[in-house]
């Protein structure tokens, strides 16, 4: 079968560039279907899971269709959660970065007015969750007059949490004309009734067994007494030896006392749930996404939709208390064309939720015996190793796409009334440098940062060391966290 190419749809090349860049071959059975669809300014439903290329699916046509010279942003992507809101904003930032598309994220739990003074600036994309949008519409804060493209993105998780009057709202508030896309892992009722009365003829995408996440992932429960699951789970962890791996707890107490027994016994690990500040919360993905730490505790908070890497294995240490938990939970490990491993602990309580996700995935999660005590032995002589040697750090999505960008700051901003056109005309002034090698430039009170791209930096940043801006010598900086 001949696979389909990114080439063969209307794509620029800085788009096509960016895609070759993040290492995406072929497109997904998903982005096959949405991307042209989206190109022809159609709404769309798709019913998919995520790790199936989602994001990209809406990201990459929004980042083709977006008119670079508006100021206003003009697609909007709801998402239920922060931490999906802030991986989503990077994932078009990472497509949009050769297109130079600027891109915010607005969520509770941060300064208001940060976000207030981003979306004064050019935004091409807002991604962000529904209470804060609404608050900022509410302020006259986000101009949503503009908006062309919508996605409502993992609607059903929206509808669990209780967002749907809220969604209402903010799409009442947009132009009439737009194209809207809906994505959800199931379609509940409420769902299909909002899709009903908001979309125009929608395309109906629906990308079934081959993405399950269930073939992907090797799975298998333990019987087992409340009290001996600690027990359990390091003899577990001692015989599976992972690099990277997810314990799931239902509640944050249990994550608390689940992690302090881990660190205890000196496990790389650290922990996240819904008490935790959203600062420490991010910090803590964003480490454990680099791969700073083996071992993460969590709530269902990082179940969903989230985007890392290598996840070996995901444990069950409570069992989830529905089927499409229990599909979110494992498919943290296992994502695109990766096998993935999945350990569920199952207490004499948990038979109805059990039976229930059996139901739900279609098939019995096989049962196993624990470990033998001489297996656990055994193994524990290459885990002691795994364990003082620190783990590998992983590259982040953007890495590739970063080594030829380098981000500068120049010690002048909105206060000093520099403008964008006053940076791009110093830049293009300079020998070997056009337009096209200026990414994203963002002013803000004293500061100015601006990306420049093809692997100039360097060149650019000498120059810059006397060359006036503005009418002025300007300390010009690398900045280090690009
Ligand atoms: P999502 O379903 O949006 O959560 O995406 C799952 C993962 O697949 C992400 O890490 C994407 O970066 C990656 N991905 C998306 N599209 C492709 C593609 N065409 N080829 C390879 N990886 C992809």
């Amino acid at each position: 079968m001949i696979k389909a190419d990114f080439k063969d749809y209307q794509l620029s090349s800085e788009i096509l560039k960016a895609i070759g860049m993040l290492n995406f071959k072929n497109p997904t059975k998903v982005q096959e279907r949405v991307i042209p669809a989206v190109l022809e300014q159609k709404d769309i439903i798709v019913k998919s899971q995520t790790g199936s290329g989602k994001t990209a699916a809406f990201a990459i046509p929004i980042c083709q269709l977006v008119d670079w010279e508006e100021n206003k942003p003009q697609a909007l992507v709801i998402t239920p959660t922060r931490e999906l809101a802030i991986q989503v904003k990077e994932d078009i930032f990472n497509l949009g970065r050769f297109k130079r598309i600027k891109v915010a994220a607005i969520y509770g739990g941060t300064s208001f007015y940060n976000q207030q003074k981003e979306l004064k600036q050019k935004t091409h994309v807002v991604v962000g969750t529904p209470g804060r949008i609404i608050e900022h519409l509410d302020n006259m804060t986000f101009d949503v007059s503009n908006i062309k493209y919508l996605v409502i993105d993992e609607a059903d998780e929206m509808l669990d949490m209780g967002f749907i009057e809220q969604l209402e709202t903010i799409i009442d508030s947009l132009p009439k004309e737009h194209v809207t896309m809906l994505l959800s892992a199931t379609m509940p009722k409420d769902i299909k009734d909002l899709c009903n009365k908001y979309m125009n003829h929608p395309v109906q995408v629906e990308i079934e067994e081959e993405n399950k996440t269930a073939d992907r992932i090797i799975q298998e429960r333990y019987h087992i007494e409340e009290l001996d699951k600690m027990e359990l789970l390091i003899d577990m962890t001692i015989v599976e030896n992972p690099d990277s791996c997810i314990i799931f707890c239902n509640t944050k107490q249990k994550v608390d006392e689940v992690y302090q027994e881990l660190l205890r016994l000196q496990y790389s690990c650290r922990k996240i749930h819904g008490g935790m500040e959203q600062r420490d919360r991010l910090k803590v993905m964003n480490d454990f996404k680099l791969g700073n730490f083996r071992y993460l505790v969590a709530t269902d908070v990082a179940a969903r939709g989230l985007d890392i890497d290598n996840i070996t294995l995901v444990i069950n240490y409570d069992m989830p208390e529905d089927g499409e938990s229990y599909v979110h939970r494992i498919g943290r490990t296992g994502r695109i064309g990766k096998l993935g491993r999945a350990i569920t602990f199952a207490v004499q309580n948990d038979t109805r939720f059990l039976n229930e996700i059996h139901q739900y995935i279609g098939k019995e999660i096989p049962l196993r015996e624990r470990p033998e005590k001489e297996a656990v032995e055994h193994a524990k002589a290459e885990f002691n190793e795994k364990k003082s040697t620190a783990p590998e750090m992983k590259e982040t999505k953007g890495a590739e796409l970063s080594k030829e960008i380098m981000k500068l700051h120049i010690n002048a901003g909105k206060k000093t009334k520099m403008r964008a056109v006053d940076v791009v005309g110093t830049l293009c002034g300079i020998e070997g440098m056009t337009k096209a090698d200026i990414g994203i430039i963002n002013i803000i009170d004293v500061s100015t940062f601006v990306e420049i791209l093809n692997d100039k930096g360097e060149m650019v940043f000498q120059k810059l060391q006397n060359t006036p801006i503005k009418g002025r010598l300007r300390r010009v900086s690398k900045v280090e966290d690009n």
